[in-house]
Order: C-alpha cells, then sequence, then structure tokens
C-alpha cells in the first residue's frame, strides 16, 4: 500500500519532467513514512548529465538532513536506476530502493547488472523492482513514440523523391524583398511525399487569409509588393509555390503536371491549413486553376482579387496572344525566365528579374515551364475544362462573395479583351480597375493593387 503510495507521486514527476521536455522518470525519498524530497530527470535543463531524478532526490535529502548518509532512508523512482544512480544510493548507505519500470537497455538493478548485489560490499541496499511497472513504463513509451514520430516527420521533411529535383536552398538567399521564412507540407495525399513550400505570415487567427496564387513562370516572389499590405493590416498571407515552382520540388517528368492534378494539391492545401475567410488572389495559372476552387468549398471564402487570368471553359478557341506565348515555350525551351519579366517591367532592377531564374537552374527543373502552356483547356474535351465550365458557372450564379478585377493592360497574353469576358461571368463584379502601365504580371504593380483591394474589401482600415 505505501509504495504504492509513494511510487504515485514518482509518477506524478515523471508527468512533471515529460512537459519539460525531458525523459520522464520521477523519484521521491522517504523518511519514516514521510516524504523528505521529490524531484524529476533534469538533465537538459539543468545542462548536467548526472541530474537524474534519483540523485537530485538524494542530494535535496541529504542537505535537509545535513548528512550524506541517508542509511534510513527509501528512495522510490519510475525507471529502474542507472548505474551512476545505483552507485551513488551505495555511497549513500541508502536502506532500500524500490523502482517501477525495468530499463533493459541500462538498468543496474538486475536487468543489465546488478550494483546492489556486489557481495564485497559492507552495506547492502534493498533492491525492489517492478513495483507499478506498467503504470510507470507508460510516460516513457508516450514519450519516445513522440520522440520517434518528431523525427520521421522530420525526415519526411527532407526526404526527396527519385524521380523529383529541388532547387538548392541556399539559391534563394538574400533576394531583394524577399524576407520572409519558408514553410514546407509533404503529407498531403495528392503530394505523395513530394514537398511544397509556401509563406504563412500574419496572425493565425486574423480576421481573414489573403491566399495569393502565382501563375507560370512565377513563384511567391510575385506577391512581395502585396504581402507587406496585408500584414500592416493585421491579416494572414499564405502563398504557396506550386508543385514544380518556386522552393518546391519539381518533378522531372513533364507529365506529371496534369491540370487535375495541380487543383487537388490546391484543395488538400486549403483544407490542411484549415483556412477561412479567404480572400483569393489569383492571376494567369493561380487563377485557370484558383478559380475552380471556392465552388468546392464556398463557405471557406469571402472575396475574390482577380488580375490577368481566364477561366479556361474550352468553349471559345485560346486567345492569339495565348497561342505565341505557347509556340515560344515551345520553340525556346530554355527561354530566359527573368527576361521575360524585365521584357514588361521595365521598373524591375536586375536582381528581381534574376529572382525569377532563381528555381530553375537548369532544363532539370523546367518541367512545369514545359507542360503548364499546353496544360490550358483548349477545347470542349480537354482536362480541366469540364470542371472550368462548372467554375464559370458557379461564378455567374452562385458567388455569393465581393469581386475585385484588375486588368493589365499591356499584356499580350490574358489582357483586356480576354478579361472583359472573365468580367461578364463574375456575378457582382465592379467595374475592372484598369492598369495602364502593367503587363501581365499585374502584382509587379502590387502595392497599388492590394492598398485598392483592402480598401474595397475593408473599407474602414487605415
Ligand atoms: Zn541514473
Amino acid at each position: 500500500m505505501n509504495d504504492q503510495h509513494f511510487m504515485q507521486l514518482a509518477l506524478a514527476q515523471a508527468h512533471t519532467a515529460a512537459v519539460a521536455g525531458e525523459v520522464p522518470v520521477g523519484a521521491v525519498l522517504v523518511r519514516n513514512g514521510e516524504v523528505l524530497a521529490q524531484a524529476h530527470n533534469a538533465p537538459v535543463s539543468l545542462h548536467d548529465p548526472s541530474a537524474h531524478a534519483e540523485v537530485l532526490v538524494m542530494r535535496e535529502a541529504a542537505r535537509l538532513l545535513g548528512n550524506y548518509r541517508l542509511d534510513d532512508c527509501t528512495l522510490y523512482v519510475t525507471l529502474e536506476p542507472c548505474t551512476m544512480c545505483a552507485g551513488a544510493m551505495l555511497n549513500a548507505r541508502l536502506r532500500k530502493v524500490v523502482w517501477g519500470a525495468a530499463e533493459p537497455k541500462t538498468g543496474a538493478a538486475g536487468s543489465v547488472h546488478n550494483v546492489f548485489a556486489q557481495a564485497q560490499l559492507n552495506h547492502q541496499t534493498v533492491n525492489l523492482g517492478g513495483v507499478m511497472s506498467d503504470e510507470c513504463a507508460k510516460p516513457l513509451q508516450t514519450f519516445f513514440n513522440k520522440q520517434r514520430a518528431a523525427q520521421k516527420s522530420r525526415a519526411m521533411a527532407t526526404r526527396l523523391r527519385d524521380d523529383a529535383v529541388r532547387t538548392y536552398e541556399s539559391a534563394f538567399d538574400g533576394l531583394p524583398d524577399y524576407p520572409w521564412q519558408p514553410n514546407y507540407i509533404s503529407e498531403l495525399p495528392s503530394l505523395n511525399g513530394l514537398r511544397m513550400h509556401y509563406l504563412d505570415e500574419g496572425p493565425a487567427d486574423a480576421e481573414v487569409t489573403w491566399l495569393c496564387l502565382h501563375g507560370n513562370p512565377a513563384w511567391s516572389y510575385l506577391y512581395r509588393h502585396m504581402i507587406p499590405v496585408f500584414l500592416a493590416a493585421g491579416h494572414r498571407v499564405v502563398a504557396p509555390d506550386m508543385p514544380g515552382f518556386g522552393k518546391s520540388d519539381k518533378p522531372k517528368k513533364d507529365s506529371a503536371h496534369t491540370f487535375e492534378w495541380h487543383r487537388q494539391v490546391l484543395l488538400e492545401f486549403i483544407e490542411a491549413l484549415d483556412l477561412r475567410n479567404i480572400h483569393l488572389v489569383v492571376q494567369d495559372w493561380g487563377g485557370i486553376l484558383g478559380l475552380t476552387l471556392p465552388m468546392a468549398q464556398p463557405w471557406r471564402y469571402e472575396s475574390l482579387l482577380v488580375m490577368n487570368t481566364l477561366i479556361a471553359t474550352g468553349e471559345q478557341p485560346l486567345s492569339q496572344g495565348f497561342l505565341a506565348w505557347k509556340q515560344m515555350c515551345a520553340d525556346k525551351p530554355l527561354f530566359d525566365v527573368g527576361k521575360l519579366f524585365a521584357r514588361g517591367n521595365p521598373q524591375m532592377s536586375t536582381d528581381e528579374c534574376a529572382a525569377y531564374n532563381v528555381p530553375f537552374p537548369d532544363a532539370g527543373h523546367r518541367a512545369a515551364l514545359r507542360a503548364f502552356p499546353a496544360m490550358v483547356p483548349s477545347s470542349l474535351d480537354s482536362p480541366g475544362a469540364e470542371i472550368s465550365r462548372q467554375a464559370a458557372a458557379f461564378f455567374k450564379k452562385q458567388w455569393q462573395g465581393r469581386s475585385l478585377m484588375f486588368i493589365g493592360q499591356q499584356d499580350p497574353v490574358l489582357g483586356e479583351s480576354v478579361m472583359r469576358e472573365l468580367h461578364a461571368s463574375i456575378r457582382a463584379c465592379p467595374p475592372p480597375v484598369l492598369l495602364p502601365h502593367a503587363g501581365h504580371f499585374v502584382q509587379e504593380h502590387g502595392r497599388d493593387v492590394a492598398r485598392q483591394a483592402l480598401h474595397c474589401f475593408h473599407p474602414h482600415t487605415q
């Protein structure tokens, strides 16, 4: 009975250790039925390899008694003592040790060897093991299971699939106006172990989340002018790099990229992060895919900020500008991405343009760039065309959120005429804001776009 009572106290100490991130072992030292000292394992927090629970309770008790000899004391500990602790008990002439779970690797009270059974020693400490052993083993099992799971998820995060490549992290160091910490996710079923990168800035419990989706051949860098505006309003911003782009893993095969797969990745991503009160921000493929997302879970979305893009239903031929772009990508598969940005954006610095080349150091990293232009649904039965028609119908008839459209008028690919058509199919969308100097990549003029959108969706925000 008494043994159980004191072992319970030792177990409480073990739980305290677990909370502190220490291996959960607890001990109490008892004299004449009275607890003299209680302690838990603390080598990590005390920076002390000898700070085992047993040593700590003996130290405290000896201090209280003014005597290093504890010959009328009993020590209760949840785990079989190690050689050091068993030795210290003998040095203290401890009368009795009662321990819980056996320790098959380092136990010195019978499991590996038995320090207490040395016949040549004058003093003998009574050694009683296995008291409440199951209860005592439980916190240890839980602790090590958790540790193993954490190790596994760290390994998952660094593992690279055989059929994918990854741009060196250091290649992204020091890019202008991109100070944000990387976040990675690889647990989505559709990613099947591929690692996807995303920015996640601002408070997790912010009133709204701006979900910023990039297109081809860009990445989350595209949103560097808009993100600070949203953060300054106290909002959250989430900006993923689609697989094949930016800091995300890049499948080696062009055929890995399909409309359905990328859409599924985005749906699972939004669900995994449980994003709500979303202001959806789209442009280019960010819209071709992104505009098909709200109909799946309309309750997650509040507003739409749409820049040069389309819903590719396959009902109408793709624009001449788009066909020319598709042809260029086919003719010059190694085209310079930075130069593409420079051409439409004289205001960009050399370093900013170069930042768009960073994800793609060689042809092996460019599968997405090769695959995407041909993936835009061009006929009624193209993959993605049917889901895009559903999306168009959704935005025309069911969309309940607010909308705001910006048109970069210098865009030869998805310019004003394409955008006017899209505008007609978004329910209750106010007249578009025309940006005469902006090209396809409207986000490069994003500071003003973000301010206007913020003012539109949050009129009371400064
Ligand atoms: Zn020990």
